[in-house]
């Protein structure tokens, strides 16, 4: 028998420095470790040697059963430790990650555009809530509740007379009621209307309102500035188009257009063939409005203009569809 545990320990070690992964690691336990492997059936066998042989053959025996599982545990140790370096092995063949740089909303962009030509001006910029009531919002701006104006923009009640504000106009009268003249404000921001969302209309958009209030202020210098404004904007080329037109809050009132931008006023897709682009709505303040605010309408006048951020950059980029703006696509975003 001690020559049968001898022949086992040598077989043992020869297959053990073989194998060369966990499955061939099990099954060699299995063989030789195992509750029905080799060594167990060596002690099994134990039973039948004579008594005095007994001690020493299974001295013999623990003494192999403790190699034999102190080899299968290194095994064990080097087999993982092989797979861990593979694991962390860095492939250099592999294409990079790409990092998508992140920028800011052609809408955010636009404003600031804009922003910064009208600071450029000496114009401050003024803020104020989303959430209006009723007198700021309309029948300050000479909109009393039955004016057909308000047809035009209906939009979203929170509550009785409080509202979501249909323009940023209301800016102008909270400026106007805490400050006396000269008031050189713009008012961006954002503004709701109850619409039918389309290509061209949706529920939320943004504007950009322009007051100058003080003692003398003329058509001229609006049409001066927005002239300005509108070289800055779209380039040093542009004409400017005045056209009568009405708004409840200010006298005479004009819809200004630009000379197309992309074609240079001969007629193009964008314009639709007509050479002009309109841009924004202006006047003179109405002297209601001022009576409103407490201002003398005999000392001082002023003009307004307002225009809507989102039609700008539509123009300006060749955007057809309003509702890009807010989906969020990343495809689109990426343009910008
Ligand atoms: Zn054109």
């Amino acid at each position: 028998m001690k020559n049968q545990i001898e022949e086992v320990k040598s077989k043992f070690l020869s297959e053990i420095s073989s194998v060369e992964d966990e499955k061939q690691l099990e099954e060699l336990r299995v063989k030789y470790l195992g509750r029905r492997g080799i060594i167990q059936s060596l002690f099994d066998k134990l039973r039948e040697v004579p008594k005095e042989e007994k001690p020493a053959l299974g001295k013999l025996l623990n003494e192999l059963k403790e190699l034999a599982q102190g080899k299968y545990n290194e095994k064990k140790l080097e087999i993982k430790g092989k797979k861990a370096k593979v694991e962390s092995f860095v492939d250099l063949t592999i294409p990079g990650r790409l990092k998508y740089t992140g920028r800011k909303h052609p809408l955010t962009q636009t404003l600031e555009e804009i922003k910064k030509i009208f600071i450029g001006m000496g114009f401050e910029v003024a803020s104020g809530p989303e959430i209006e009531d009723d007198y700021h919002n309309f029948e300050a701006l000479n909109i009393p509740p039955e004016h057909p104006a308000r047809d035009m923009q209906d939009t979203f009640f929170i509550e009785d007379k409080i509202i979501l504000r249909t323009h940023t106009s209301p800016v102008q009268i909270r400026v106007m009621e805490s400050k006396k003249p000269p008031v050189r404000i713009i008012a961006p921001g954002r503004v709701y209307r109850n619409e039918a969302i389309s290509a061209r209309s949706y529920c939320l958009f943004h504007q950009v309102e322009g007051l100058y209030v003080d003692e003398g202020v003329s058509f001229a210098e609006l049409k001066g500035t927005l002239l300005a404004f509108a070289k800055q904007m779209f380039g040093s080329d542009v004409k400017l188009r005045f056209r009568p037109s009405f708004f409840p809050f200010t006298e005479p009132s004009a819809e200004v257009d630009v000379s197309c931008f992309i074609c240079g006023g001969k007629g193009c897709r964008v314009c639709k063939y007509g050479g002009w682009l309109e841009i924004l709505g202006c006047g003179m303040v109405d002297p209601n409005v001022f009576k409103f605010v407490g201002y003398d309408a005999e000392k001082y006048t002023g003009y307004a203009f307002g225009m809507g951020v989102e039609r700008i950059a539509m123009l300006k980029y060749g955007i057809d569809d309003i509702r890009l703006f807010y989906e969020n696509d990343f495809r689109f975003l990426d343009q910008f």
